[in-house]
């Protein structure tokens, strides 16, 4: 027998779509949530890259404005050095070696230790007259000369801004610190800086290591924008970097040359995009721009925010899983405990249907078949777990009963009313006869589901065939409880509850009753002589031979009591009662049964009392004792008179009926 499910299919069907529509919308509020998260702390490590870089830049820049201005102060000192223009004004009075070398020595002091690259002593025209090593000649650069007619005319040092010069093999930084001798123009010192010794290594330090970034001095010439220091990521490539101002140009250099300023995103000479930070270093036409790629900037950032994110995805998909796996293990152990139970039942069910002999079904109207349990198969001899077709049912059905069976069936599907019925079939295997009970109910679950029937079916043949030996037995003991065990006629029981019977059925036909009381004569005397066995068998005798000659339908023999018989005779009048009575009287005789102590006869003899009335005459229940109480008095009146006789109920009789 099938177990139904436990839960409608469409049931399981909508829990499995709510519980789909749940995890979607679990991971689509989580991957919401983790790009609300990337986003906000990509901004913020945006702000804090942008930040940084803009820190470096404000370092540098802070560097390269002191150093400008040492540069100028140095220059500043060397103007305001009253002792030294003397010595200069004297030297040029009157030129001589320690004169020369005291100058010398200043320049040298210059050079080594403010790690100038040349310094140069010229007159105001500006030709070179002296430098550390001695006295030299030559003219000053045309940007140098300007300077120094500014120098002398402002009377402050002039800067000569970064610039190449086929003379030299660098970059140089140039100043031109004025001499005075009073108010008398004696000329200049003329300071050269090597960019590379000082001033490049002002924009290689960054405090991290980053492959990608460079800072670099630019500046803006006419419609161009001029690199002033080296590009360590342009390679191998040297001189200048020049780029033309494009209206709304993308290269960084070109964009703070334009006047944009703080951190912007800028794609560069190479192409590639940056990060930049461009900024104007104070009273100077350099502009310093630190860069460096997005990409690159962004990467490390990313690399650390993708792990943070990960570990934190990894973290809850962990414990989603463990969420999971606990619901997936209590649902595990729910379905074993439940498998147990169910397996428990099954069993104690198997048990009861064996125990009961009892086996339960379910029939299916659409398929007309029979799915049958284990013990329900073996009471119709099918193989285990079988199906049953309706016609296999039908043929089973004991031709004595199918038609009154299937009729019962057909009722209790038409009217859905329980089914109670027991039947007998002939089983296919075994052809043995069995009786079965079977209870069933018509169900069905919605007007679209198959009609069926669930019921039990008992195999109930031992039932019925001990049924059948009690009524059996009953019949037989009720019949003994009317006979008497001794002659094997009816016992006193019989014969009132006969009168009663048939004193009522005389009544309504109006027909007469005759009873014939009956005594053996000198009885007492017989036992004495024979003794109580050949009494018994006597008593036998005479009963068997009176039971032979009452041969019409209705007579009844009884044996009264001790050797007292009677014999009730329906539908009797006084003279045919008394013919039977004389035939019975008569086949006594016949039987010639020796008596040596009787003192009438030699052989065993009756006495009879005869009556017969007209029930009709007597109303009431009881009357039928009157019939008893004439036949006693005519019995007592033939005892009187000699026994061996039979008297009818008359006059003479009425003294024994007062007595
Ligand atoms: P009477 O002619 O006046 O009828 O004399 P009787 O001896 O027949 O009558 P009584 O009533 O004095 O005695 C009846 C006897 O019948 C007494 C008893 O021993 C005997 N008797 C009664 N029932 C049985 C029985 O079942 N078997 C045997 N063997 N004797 C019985
Ligand atoms: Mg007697
Ligand atoms: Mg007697």
């Amino acid at each position: 027998m099938k177990a139904p499910d436990t839960m409608p299919p469409h049931h399981a069907r909508s829990r499995a779509w709510l519980l789909l529509l749940l995890v979607a919308l679990l991971l689509g509020g989580m991957a919401w949530g983790l790009s609300h998260v990337y986003q906000e702390r990509e901004q913020r490590y945006r702000h804090q890259i942008e930040g940084s870089l803009q820190a470096v830049n404000q370092l540098q820049l802070r560097a390269v404005t002191d150093w400008r201005a040492r540069r100028m102060a140095e220059a500043a000192a060397l103007t305001q050095d009253s002792l030294f223009a003397r010595a200069v004004a004297q030297w040029r009075g009157a030129p001589s070696s320690p004169q020369q070398a005291a100058l010398r020595e200043r320049l040298t002091i210059l050079m080594e230790q403010v790690r100038y690259t040349a310094a140069y002593l010229v007159d105001a025209q500006g030709r070179l007259l002296l430098d550390a090593q001695g006295a030299v000649t030559g003219q000053l650069p045309e940007p140098e000369q300007q300077a120094l007619q500014l120098a002398l005319a402002q009377a402050r040092p002039v800067v000569v801004e970064l610039r190449r010069d086929p003379a030299f093999a660098f970059a140089f930084y140039g100043l031109i610190a004025p001499l005075f001798d009073g108010t008398r123009a004696l000329g200049a010192v003329w300071l050269l800086v090597d960019a590379r010794a000082t001033l490049y290594p002002l924009l290689e330090t960054w405090p991290n290591h980053s492959p990608t970034a460079e800072s670099v001095l630019v500046q803006r010439s006419g419609d161009e924008v001029v690199s002033l220091s080296p590009l360590p990521l342009r390679g191998s490539e040297s001189g200048a970097l020049r780029l033309p101002l494009v209206q709304g140009g993308r290269d960084p250099m070109a964009m703070a040359a334009t006047g944009v300023r703080g951190a912007f995103y800028a794609h560069d000479y190479r192409g590639q995009e940056v990060l930049a930070v461009a900024s104007a270093v104070a009273d100077s036409p350099w502009l310093l721009l630190s860069k460096v790629d997005v990409g690159d900037a962004f990467t490390d950032a990313q690399r650390r925010e993708w792990l943070g994110l990960s570990l934190f995805v990894s973290l809850g998909l962990l414990s989603l899983g463990l969420v999971v796996l606990l619901w997936q293990w209590r649902a595990w152990r729910r379905e074993r405990a439940l498998k147990r139970e169910l397996e428990r039942n099954l069993r104690w069910l198997d048990n009861a249907q064996k125990a009961a002999t009892v086996g339960y079904f379910t029939y299916e109207t659409r398929s007309e078949a029979f799915v049958m349990s284990r013990m329900a198969s073996a009471i119709f001899g099918l193989p285990d777990e079988g199906r049953m077709s309706l016609r296999q049912w039908m043929t089973m059905l004991h031709p004595d009963e199918s038609v009154q069976t299937l009729r019962i069936h057909g009722q209790a599907m038409m009217e859905r009313t329980p089914l109670r019925t027991q039947y007998r079939i002939l089983r296919h295997g075994d052809r043995q006869e069995r009786w079965v009970e079977v209870w069933g109910e018509y169900s069905q679950a919605s007007e679209n589901e198959p009609l069926l029937m669930t019921g039990t079916v008992q195999d109930i043949t031992e039932r019925k065939h001990t049924e059948q030996q009690l009524a059996r037995y009953r019949v037989a003991l009720e019949a003994q409880v009317r006979l008497d065990p001794l002659t094997q006629v009816a016992n006193r029981l019989a014969l009132h509850e006969a009168v009663t019977q048939e004193w009522s059925r005389a009544q309504r036909e109006g027909q007469p009753l005759a009873l014939v009381m009956i005594d053996v004569d000198h009885f007492k005397a017989y036992n004495d002589s024979y003794g109580h066995v050949a009494g018994d068998q006597c008593l036998q005798q005479v009963a068997t031979a009176m039971s032979a000659l009452l041969g019409r339908a209705g007579d009844l023999l009884a044996r009264y009591g001790g050797e007292e018989f009677a014999v009730l005779l329906p539908g009797a009048d006084a003279p045919a009662a008394m013919a039977v009575a004389l035939r019975l009287q008569d086949a006594v005789r016949q039987l010639a049964l020796p008596h040596r102590g009787s003192a009438c006869c030699d052989s065993v003899t009756l006495s009879m009392g005869v009556t017969s009335l007209q029930a009709a005459h007597y109303p009431g229940a009881d009357a039928a004792q009157a019939l008893f109480q004439q036949a006693d008095a005519a019995l007592y009146t033939a005892k009187q008179t000699g026994r061996n006789r039979v008297v009818l109920f008359g006059a003479d009789c009425m003294q024994a009926l007062h007595s």
